[in-house]
């Protein structure tokens, strides 16, 4: 048995619980639910783009794994399965042991069994095929929203933004404030139980990983609407409380990396939606709406004026120095 496939087995190897065939053959045999459609969605991590050489083996295992989970949240799909292409510099084993402890921490907490993937030597690069199942019809696309829907998001935004700035080296954080808001960057939470809820309600919904900006910016091409947002609306992460307008604003607006929902709704379903918030103890806040006009996205301060939005998205070469 050649090394590499001894690893597969050490690390990667667990009974299957759903799948028909796991790792181990030439192809995992699934099954879907009657009635269901899957919902797949891949991504890729690569050292020196996407995060810092020096990022701990356990957090980008969590990582790799919730940014997939995030984009079946967004569609409003149930995680079922997941495929795993690692290339890896070297065999490390330690590296191994502490990716594959993130990666099925998070991949138990939703019941996600891994049913094959790959390794090869080469650049650090983590890649991630996701499968989840909906309701034939019943998936939250970017192209449903409609004139006069309410814009929500999820929770707040900005703090993972916030602790990039922070490794980059712009700003400096207290220690506190910099743990707060790194645990946004390294360890986000896909809204999986969310996206559930949202069927059925939300009529568009994306998950917010390029900035609130660029990502609403997609339902906006998808559904041929303009979205006015409301700046005094938009939730600030508590490690941003203390930073200057425009810090917040680039964070928020244009940061990126929070793994939030944006979602959009009509107003007839407000109410629903705030009892959703407190029954699930998930913040919810409606920041604008969904009008005629070009696809852009627009966002006004207290004053009723255009805020200029300068950069509209996560540069992925944003951490090389
Ligand atoms: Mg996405």
């Amino acid at each position: 048995m050649s090394p590499e496939f001894d690893l597969i087995a050490k690390y990667f190897t667990r009974p299957v619980r759903h799948a028909v065939l796991g790792v181990g053959d030439d192809c995992a045999l699934v099954r879907i639910s009657p009635g269901c459609e899957l919902a797949i969605t891949t991504d890729t991590l690569v050292s020196g783009t996407h995060f810092f050489p020096e990022t701990g083996a356990e957090k980008l295992g969590h990582k790799a794994l919730a940014v997939n989970l995030s984009d079946l949240a967004a569609m409003g799909a149930l995680p079922r399965y997941v495929t795993l292409a690692l290339t890896l510099p070297a065999i490390d084993e330690a590296w191994l042991a502490a990716f594959s402890r993130g990666f099925f921490a998070l991949a138990d907490k939703f019941q996600v069994e891994l049913i094959g993937g790959d390794t090869t030597r080469g650049p650090l690069s983590i890649t991630l095929t996701a499968f989840g199942e909906i309701t034939i019809g019943h998936a939250i696309r970017r192209d449903g929203a409609k004139e006069g829907d309410d814009i929500w998001v999820s929770e707040s935004l900005g703090a993972a933004a916030l602790a990039l700035k922070h490794l980059r080296g712009d700003i400096t954080l207290s220690t506190a404030a910099f743990e707060r808001a790194v645990m946004h960057l390294e360890a986000p939470n896909p809204r999986i139980a969310l996206g559930r809820a949202l069927v059925g309600v939300a009529t568009s919904a994306v998950d917010i990983s390029d900035g609130l900006v660029a990502d609403l910016t997609h339902i906006c091409r998808r559904s041929g609407l303009a979205a006015s947002v409301e700046w005094p609306k938009v939730p600030l992460a508590t490690s941003l409380l203390s930073a200057s307008v425009e810090q917040q604003r680039a964070c928020t607006l244009a940061g990126g990396d929070d793994y939030e929902l944006c979602f959009t709704a009509p107003a007839i379903s407000r109410e629903l939606l705030h009892e959703l918030s407190s029954a699930s103890g998930l913040a919810l806040a409606r920041i604008g709406s969904m009008q005629s006009g070009e696809p852009l996205v627009r966002v006004y301060d207290d004053d009723g004026e255009a805020i200029n939005i300068q950069s509209s998205g996560f540069d992925h070469f944003a951490i090389d120095h």
